[in-house]
Order: structure tokens, then C-alpha cells, then sequence
């Protein structure tokens, strides 16, 4: 295959500072490895562009992506910069709708040196993937929710059938893929959901167990979603894929990230089945942002994760290969621990971590 058109949307705040470093890395690849070449595409959008031109997310920056082979993005979004009606423009969320991203991959792992809040947590002891529903469930109603004479305020929660199967499909094939959970080795999917309380999420259950039927080998169980941040806590190497409606996703991942060392350590995908958009979980970082402080490693982590999904869906081992020079890249720097942000404990900038780990790729 070889050349892969990357749509990039650097966003604001520390969006820009990391792709800079991610796109660093990309070119360090280009070098590494033979018959590689990216053509990366700059594009508008975030809270920036809706103040410049009234427009987060113009209509010739989605048409660049859905032209594009990959999107690679920042992160968007100004506190400070509010739509009439209070909220937040999210140009980042309205693309996985526009795309069809269903699949919210966020893995969770636990490097060397990277520190971790919870005791007894060695390097590898956690290793798990969360996949976030990414364009139902509480955010079907995005922008939309009702507020009845200021007195009254609803947002709808959508379970559909078809978003449902399709997303926990994806979590059993991720799964199959895995080598099982840390401290069992054993590939396990975990439904996290409210099926005590709501006939939604106990609708979402219901279907996890008819898709289970189809991957016998893999095996199972159901946690409610206040239990699971528990358990999460309590002994994460257990677990290995969990799956959950959108917005308990997007708590868990930000719990996880905590787990493993903070927001720059927390990759992610959102994944269709024609487009995919690779981006770390955190947001622009107003408080630390035009510092060059930031954590790359969750950027550059997102560019693996893309090189792995080219690699897969164009069937191009270059690709693959290069996705495994980039986690190993990244996983020796770490285990040296000379070089680190402040979020880890260690000094250095933003652009020397993305310097070390192009350095690493030879
Ligand atoms: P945030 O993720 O931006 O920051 C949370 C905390 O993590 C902050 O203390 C921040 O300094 C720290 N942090 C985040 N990324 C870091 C990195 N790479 N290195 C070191 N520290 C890092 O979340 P927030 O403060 O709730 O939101 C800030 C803005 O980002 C808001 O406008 C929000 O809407 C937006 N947001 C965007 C996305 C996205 O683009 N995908 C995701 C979440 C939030």
C-alpha cells in the first residue's frame, strides 16, 4: 500500500503542541521503515475556529476527512468559548457522528516509571481495553435536550439494537485478538452497565449475552457500572475488554487514564466501519496549555493505534510493523526514565519526549 492520506485537526490548547509530536514520530517511521509515507492535510476546527469563522467544524474540513485514509486529532475545546445556549462546541464528538465512529477504543496500560496512584502496580500489571459506545446512548441527545420555563431539564438516553450489536461485536473481536487479562491470561469481555435500575441499559445487557453466544471461547460477565468503578480500582489486572454505553465509557476512560498515569498516557480510536479517527482521551489542557509541558505520549500512542488499523484494514504489514516500533519505541523510553513530562514526575518538555522517541525508533 504504502502512502496514506492523514487528515490532521490539531484543535486548541494543547491539541497543536501534541500532534506536533505525533506528526514527529510519523516522519521518524517514514525514515525507519521502507515503503511508508504519509501525506498529512491540515484542517480547522475546535473552539478557535468557531470563534474565527461562527463554524467548529467547517463542511471542507469533515469532507478532508471522510476523503482522508486516517483523521489524526488534537483535542478541541475552550471552557472560556460557549455557544448561546451554555455549552461547549464539541466539533471532536460531531464527527464520530458524522463518521459513523461507533467504536470508542481506550486502552488502558500500565507503563514503567509512570506512577500510579494505586499501590503494587509494576509495569504491565495493567492492560485493558475499554470500548465506549460512540454515538448513542445519553449523547444521542448531544445539543438537544429540552429545558422546559427554567425549571425543567431532560437529555434522552437511545439504546438501538443495531448500535449495540455492532459495538459489542467489535469488543469480542478485539478481544480474540488479546492475549487475556493480566494477572488471569484470560480473554474475558465485561458488560458495565445499569441493568438493575434502567430497562436501556438492561436492553444493552440483554443483547451483550446473545452476542456472547457467538465467541464461546471467550469468556464473560456483567458488572454494574458503580461496581465496575470499584472494581477498576480495586483489581484492574483482572479485566481485559470491558464494553459500556457512551457515557459511562467516557467516565471509565478517564478513570482508567488515572489508573496509568494520567491523561497523557491515554490513547484512543473511534472507529467505523469505513473511517477512523485516532486522538488522545484528554482535552486542550487549558491550565497547562502553551507551556510545551504537555505529555505527548497519548498522541503519539493514538498514531500507533492508527498504524495498526491501516495496517489491518490495507492488509500492510509495513504499517503493522511500524505501529510495533512505535510501542516499543515508547515503552523503552519509558522504561529508561530519563525522559518525562511533568505529569510523570520527570522535567522535560513536550518537544523533548517526542525527540527521544523518534530517537528510539532505529
Ligand atoms: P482535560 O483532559 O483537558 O484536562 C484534565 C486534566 O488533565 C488537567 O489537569 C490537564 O492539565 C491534565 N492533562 C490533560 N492532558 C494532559 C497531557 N497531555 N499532559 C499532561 N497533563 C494533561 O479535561 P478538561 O480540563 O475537563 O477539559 C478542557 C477542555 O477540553 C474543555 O474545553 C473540554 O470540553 C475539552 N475536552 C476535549 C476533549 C477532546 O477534544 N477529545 C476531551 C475532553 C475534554
Amino acid at each position: 500500500m504504502g502512502t496514506y492520506r492523514i487528515a490532521v485537526l490539531p484543535g486548541d490548547g494543547i491539541g497543536p503542541e501534541v500532534v506536533t509530536e505525533g506528526l514527529k514520530v510519523l516522519e521518524g517511521l517514514e525514515r525507519a521503515v521502507r515503503d511508508l509515507r504519509f501525506e498529512c492535510r491540515e484542517y480547522p476546527a475546535g473552539a478557535a475556529c468557531y470563534l474565527a469563522q461562527k463554524e467548529a467544524l467547517p463542511p471542507e474540513t469533515v469532507e478532508g476527512c471522510r476523503q482522508a485514509d486516517a483523521v489524526f486529532l488534537g483535542a478541541m475545546g475552550d471552557p472560556k468559548i460557549r455557544m448561546p445556549d451554555g455549552t461547549e462546541v464539541t466539533p471532536q464528538i460531531t464527527l464520530r457522528f458524522l463518521l459513523d465512529l461507533y467504536a470508542g477504543m481506550r486502552p488502558i496500560k500500565m507503563y514503567p516509571n509512570v506512577g500510579s496512584p494505586l499501590r503494587h502496580q509494576d509495569p504491565d500489571s495493567i492492560d485493558l481495553v475499554l470500548v465506549r459506545e460512540n454515538v448513542e446512548g445519553l449523547f444521542a441527545s448531544m445539543h438537544s435536550g429540552l429545558v422546559v420555563g427554567d425549571q425543567v431539564a431532560t437529555d434522552t438516553l437511545v439504546i438501538t439494537r443495531r448500535g449495540t450489536e455492532r459495538v459489542i461485536r467489535f469488543a469480542f473481536e478485539l478481544c480474540r485478538e488479546r492475549k487475556g487479562g493480566p494477572s488471569t491470561g484470560t480473554r474475558l469481555v465485561t458488560c458495565a452497565d445499569k441493568a438493575n435500575v434502567f430497562r436501556s441499559y438492561a436492553f444493552f445487557r440483554k443483547i451483550f449475552d446473545e452476542i456472547a453466544t457467538e465467541f464461546s471461547e471467550i469468556q464473560t460477565n456483567h458488572f454494574y457500572i458503580d461496581a465496575m468503578a470499584l472494581y477498576l480500582i480495586q483489581r484492574p489486572g483482572d479485566f481485559d475488554v470491558i464494553v459500556a454505553e457512551n457515557l459511562f465509557g467516557d467516565i471509565l476512560s478517564d478513570l482508567g487514564a488515572g489508573l496509568v498515569g494520567g491523561m497523557g498516557m491515554a490513547p484512543s480510536a473511534d472507529i467505523g466501519d469505513r473511517h477512523a479517527v485516532f486522538q488522545p482521551a484528554h482535552g486542550s489542557a487549558p491550565d497547562i496549555a502553551g507551556q510545551g509541558i504537555a505529555n505527548p505520549l497519548a498522541s503519539i500512542l493514538s498514531a500507533g493505534l492508527m498504524l495498526r488499523w491501516l495496517g489491518r484494514k490495507h492488509q500492510d504489514p509495513e504499517a503493522t510493523k511500524a505501529a510495533q516500533l512505535l510501542d516499543f519505541a515508547v515503552y523503552q523510553v519509558l522504561a529508561e526514565g530519563q525522559v518525562r513530562t511533568r505529569d510523570l514526575g520527570g522535567v522535560a518538555s513536550t518537544a523533548q519526549v517526542g525527540d527521544v522517541v523518534t530517537d528510539h525508533l532505529r
